[in-house]
């Protein structure tokens, strides 16, 4: 045990949880699609976050449940909003990387009081660009958490 204790083992071994190996697939939609789009997409398929894209899966923007209610509470005809003027923007978005450790992920998540963090890479044809691979969400945390405390951790 080279004099670790139990907790620092315990630490260690939640240190050693990767992002790529509990990340959820990620729910996109384009900068053009409106907000009524984007409100049917939430429910149709179940997530609270959705990430905004161009050119196939770049990172363009990330929307909550929030900024939709906030942008349903005027009078604009939401067929006509576009949802890339609803969200939160790059560069303003925390992400995580497949080979980073959920601890850190979850200490983000913590950090900028955000419900979820896009899991990137950089793109292929541009290392400047980020492309969105998955989804960590307090969900996927939370699932983590419940499979220690099983002792039945996926890896
Ligand atoms: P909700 O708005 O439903 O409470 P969040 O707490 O995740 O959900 O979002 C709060 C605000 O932070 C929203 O304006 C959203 O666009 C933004 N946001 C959400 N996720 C991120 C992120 N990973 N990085 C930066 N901003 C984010």
């Amino acid at each position: 045990y080279a004099g670790k204790t139990r907790d620092q083992l315990f630490a260690q071994r939640i240190r050693q949880m990767k992002v790529k190996d509990y990340k959820a697939v990620p729910v996109v939609m384009t900068e053009e699609a409106s907000v009524y789009e984007a409100i049917c997409n939430m429910f149709l398929e179940d997530v609270g976050t959705l990430y905004i894209v161009r050119e196939g899966a770049i990172l363009s923007g990330v929307c909550s449940r929030k900024d939709l209610l906030k942008s349903s509470m005027g009078k604009q005809d939401l067929n006509a909003v576009p949802v890339s003027v609803v969200m939160t923007r790059m560069p303003n978005i925390v992400t995580c990387f497949p080979e980073e450790s959920l601890f850190d992920a979850a200490s983000k998540i913590i950090q900028y009081q955000v419900d979820s963090l896009p899991v990137v890479k950089p793109a292929e044809k541009d290392s400047d660009q980020l492309e969105v691979v998955g989804r960590i969400t307090k969900t996927t945390i939370t699932k983590a958490f419940v499979e220690l405390g099983e002792g039945r951790e996926t890896v």
